[in-house]
């Protein structure tokens, strides 16, 4: 994809923040950070999204994501840590070239959890599984 932003910083076409890089991925700082260390795992070839990325790139973007983790807790001193990934604009994805978001957590970040629970009843929770199982 000549036109997209991530496909260029993974290929190292324009400059980034790089904190990570092996064959397949970079892991650049992003450049709207939630907290301190906020970063994003990108594969070097481009997938849209979820649906998109072949299960075995996707296995090896969380490993990635693991060693990165390890290092902001161990370096940055983070004191929890969340994955995000969004799919669709709906879901707030703004950059259409899939990516794992890698938010350090911190006691003081001003930061909040992403979404607000909600009350379904037992009966529509029982629908909603048996929607997604097909009965
Ligand atoms: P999403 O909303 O999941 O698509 O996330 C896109 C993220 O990419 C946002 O957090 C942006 O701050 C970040 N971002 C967009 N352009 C760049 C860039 N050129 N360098 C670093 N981060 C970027
Ligand atoms: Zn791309």
């Amino acid at each position: 994809m000549s036109d997209c932003i991530f496909c260029m910083i993974a290929k190292g076409d324009i400059p980034s923040n790089t904190i990570y890089e092996d064959d397949n991925f970079r892991v650049i700082l992003d450049n709207g950070p939630a907290t301190k260390g906020h970063a994003l795992v990108l594969p070097k070839e481009h997938y849209a999204d979820l649906f998109d990325i072949p299960e075995d790139t996707l296995a090896d973007a969380a490993k990635v994501a693991k060693k990165v983790a390890a290092s902001m807790k161990d370096k940055l001193g983070c004191e929890g840590l969340n994955l995000v990934q969004n799919n669709g604009s709906v879901a707030g994805q703004t950059v259409m070239h899939f990516h794992l978001h890698i938010i350090p957590r911190y006691s003081d970040d001003n930061q909040k959890i992403l979404w607000k629970p909600t009350q379904p009843s037992a009966e529509e929770l029982v629908k909603i599984r048996d929607t997604i199982l097909g009965e």
